[in-house]
């Protein structure tokens, strides 16, 4: 069967990978001029650092069918990501574990005591929270949300933390112990020669053939058995009920020699600092050794027309509108929504790769492999 991919992210490139390997024609077209969606990286000229372009893109599951799928593309290096925050004048240790604890509240305190003293901050009339300010509230009391979360979230946001969902921050642990990885996954890595290889590896193959800087038009589905689409689910309907919100970033670039911050990522807690976070590109890639460096000062802001989509909003409008476009979705047939933006969720790149290791099997499932009888 011929199949349309809109999106050469690595939604579309997972998918597309194994329905050609089961005999299917895959015709993959991307309105960009590179594969690979946000998670594109690409190697600076001048200094050969390795450069996250649209954002810091670190490797972690649990799951290890994704895992071996990641390392079948591409040679994957140790990394874990060590994150710090700059909040009122000092650096302190994320995601908030026993050395930020003890610092930011000037003590000595074993793994229990602080366990006791945080609860003790707790508000712990909050039973059941409901937003992300009484998730924060409630399980690491004011003076930590307030230097950590309060104004990051509302700069990363654009509204008060009381009106987002409480699992946004459920996607950060706070730790008893001086362990100060990011992530709690068992894998995590980095792909040595950054994602665009990879992506590239994965659609390689006779039965796909990309197609960049190429808009999708109505009439390409025509030709197509099965469409795969993995931008924006509004923008499929060309937003005629209205647009649903995202968040996107500028990242304002500067270099410098040798070291600018000491690590990759620093977040920066106060609300008064306009940027939310300094990344520095050349910490992705620990094992490799660069004298220039490359820095962007990342800022967040409501995602306008011409912008690129990042973060999926989700506040309780766009959830109204958002069953109204799952509902026309779901009435569209000979068309799959995928991804981050088909699926309008702010998915981690494994979960994003389960599911579309899914979609294609459950897709081969009902109309069979491509092969000749
Ligand atoms: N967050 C925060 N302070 C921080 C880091 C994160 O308040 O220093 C909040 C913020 O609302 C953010 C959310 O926690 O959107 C999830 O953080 P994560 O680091 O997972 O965000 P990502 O790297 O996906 O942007």
């Amino acid at each position: 069967m011929q199949i349309l991919l809109v999106g050469a992210g690595l939604s579309g490139a997972v998918i597309g990978r194994r329905l050609a390997e089961a005999g299917h024609h895959c015709r993959i077209i991307d309105t960009r001029g590179h594969i690979g969606g946000n998670c594109f990286t690409e190697r600076d000229p001048e200094t050969g650092v390795m450069m996250h372009v649209y954002g810091p893109h670190i490797f972690h599951t649990d799951d290890e069918e994704v895992w071996a799928y990641v390392n079948g593309f591409a040679e994957f290096m140790p990394f874990q990501n060590r994150v710090k925050s700059t909040t009122r004048g000092a650096v302190y240790s994320l995601p908030i574990n026993l050395l930020t604890i003890n610092q930011f509240f000037g003590k000595a305190m074993r793994p229990d005591e602080a366990r006791d003293f945080v609860a003790g901050e707790a508000d712990l009339t909050i039973e059941d929270p409901q937003n992300f300010e009484e998730q924060a509230l409630r399980f690491v009391g004011r003076d930590l949300y307030e230097a950590f979360f309060k104004g990051y979230t509302e700069k990363q946001w654009g509204c008060a933390p009381t009106e987002l969902p409480a699992s946004i921050l459920k996607r950060l642990p706070v730790r008893f112990n001086y362990d100060d990885n990011y992530f709690f996954h068992r894998f995590q890595g980095m792909p040595r020669d950054g994602y665009t290889p990879m992506i590239a590896a994965i659609l390689e193959h006779p039965n796909i053939t990309v197609e960049l800087n190429t808009p999708y038009t109505p009439d390409m589905a025509g030709a197509a058995g099965h469409v795969f689409w993995s931008g924006p689910l509004d923008g499929f309907f060309d937003y005629d009920l209205g647009r649903l919100g995202y968040r996107t970033l500028d990242f304002e670039r500067f270099t410098c020699q040798g070291d600018y911050q000491g690590c990759a990522v620093m977040n920066y807690g106060d609300r008064e600092v306009p940027w939310t976070r300094i990344t520095e590109h050349k910490h992705f890639s620990p094992w490799e050794s660069h004298e220039g460096s490359i820095c962007y000062r990342e800022y967040s802001r409501a995602c306008g027309p011409d912008d690129i989509p990042y973060y999926p909003i989700r506040l309780v409008e766009e959830k109204a509108l958002l069953d109204d476009y799952i509902t026309r979705a779901e009435a569209t047939t000979g068309v799959t929504f995928v991804g981050r933006l088909g699926t309008y969720r702010y998915l981690d790149m494994d979960v994003t790769i389960r599911e579309a290791l899914e979609t294609a099997a459950a897709f081969l499932d009902c109309v069979g492999t491509g092969h000749a009888a």
